[in-house]
């Protein structure tokens, strides 16, 4: 059976079993802001104001070599579009959104999968925050079920801080019956917003039930902390997981009121090999990471043979740290672009 012949939910499964690393795409917030998106804007609404713009910018990210894409939907829960008095449009959102990228990956000539993304609601989980556990189930089963109907081949979970927000979305992402991917974002000292170690959240993740078809780390602060984070995942995991690296095009700096990612395709040729060296089978960009960085994975990736899991000093040097303390005051709400 051909790829395009093969039911959604058996795509991941079946590409896995045929290589041995696959490519996933770059940023979407950067790129839409480099369409014209505004700060402040929500980027799903451009699912049906400017379908061109998105089918565009996932085009560009299969040219460069991605095998994965994911949709504009990150902030397509109710919670989130509720912020853009567009809650009550999560349905329609969502499917397009799916509908988009379906449209561009069965157009590629080669098997692309479409991962129906989904980001944190923005809101704490009670009983920190006030977000009530089912009501976060249940938005994001809408939004899942959604993404499904437009034709996603998986659900990709991602920029999670707590398990429980985590466990939330794969049970409200369970019920559409596509295999889940989750990551998580460790950008606080080494540990996500909310705590979790990689080895903590490696232990979350071997207990999900039905097993992830993919788990790891994304986004977060600079290359370096991405990879000792799946090196941590790694090291604790069971080994037969399949491991998801997906790092930020190195620091954010603002320069004249906007924010650039320092990453140079180089740079990101570093990162994907050491992401191979340290267990990933999945190997994409986060925030600032633009076509020309995803081609540069591909390229690094060619024939690359893994070394070892590189161990912190080794990161180190090769990407550098950025270790920040943890913010005083504890967790607080996200509602931020920075996520994908
Ligand atoms: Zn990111």
């Amino acid at each position: 059976m051909s790829f395009s012949e093969l039911p959604h939910a058996a795509r991941i499964g079946f590409l896995l079993g045929q290589r041995d690393y696959l490519i996933a795409d770059g940023a979407t917030g950067t790129n839409l802001f480099s369409r014209g998106l505004e700060t402040g804007d929500a980027p799903e609404l451009w699912n049906t104001d400017h379908p061109d713009r998105i089918r565009d910018h996932h085009r560009c990210m299969v040219e460069a070599g991605a095998d994965i894409i994911l949709t504009n939907s990150f902030g397509g829960t109710r919670h989130r579009m509720k912020l853009h008095k567009s809650q009550h449009r999560v349905a329609e959102l969502n499917t397009n959104a799916a509908r988009l990228a379906r449209e561009i990956a069965d157009a590629a000539g080669r098997p692309v999968l479409v991962a129906g993304s989904m980001g944190p609601t923005g809101e704490i989980m009670a009983p920190v925050g006030e977000l009530d556990p089912d009501d976060a189930v249940a938005a994001l089963r809408e939004q899942a079920d959604a993404l499904a109907a437009g034709g996603a081949d998986l659900l990709w979970i991602e920029t999670m801080s707590s398990s429980e927000e985590a466990q939330a979305a794969i049970e409200g992402g369970r019920a559409c019956g596509l295999p889940i991917v989750c990551t998580m974002t460790f950008d606080t000292n080494g540990r996500t917003m909310m705590g979790l170690t990689p080895e903590a959240a490696a232990a979350f993740y071997d207990a999900c039930q039905p097993p992830l078809a993919g788990c790891g780390a994304n986004c977060g602060n600079g290359l370096g902390e991405l990879i000792a984070a799946v090196a941590g995942i790694a090291g604790a995991a069971d080994p037969s997981r399949v491991l998801v690296a997906k790092g930020n095009c190195g620091v954010p700096e603002y320069v004249e009121g906007e924010i650039r990612y320092t990453g140079t395709p180089e740079l990101m040729k570093t990162y994907a090999r050491l992401a191979r060296d340290a267990g990933a089978r999945i190997v994409g960009g986060c925030c600032g990471s633009t076509p020309e960085h995803i081609a540069a994975l591909v390229e690094a990736l060619a024939g690359y043979t893994p070394g070892p899991c590189p161990d912190l000093p080794a990161i180190e040097e090769a990407l550098g740290l950025q270790r920040v303390a943890p913010k005083p005051g504890g967790p607080r709400k996200r509602n931020s672009r920075r996520g994908n």
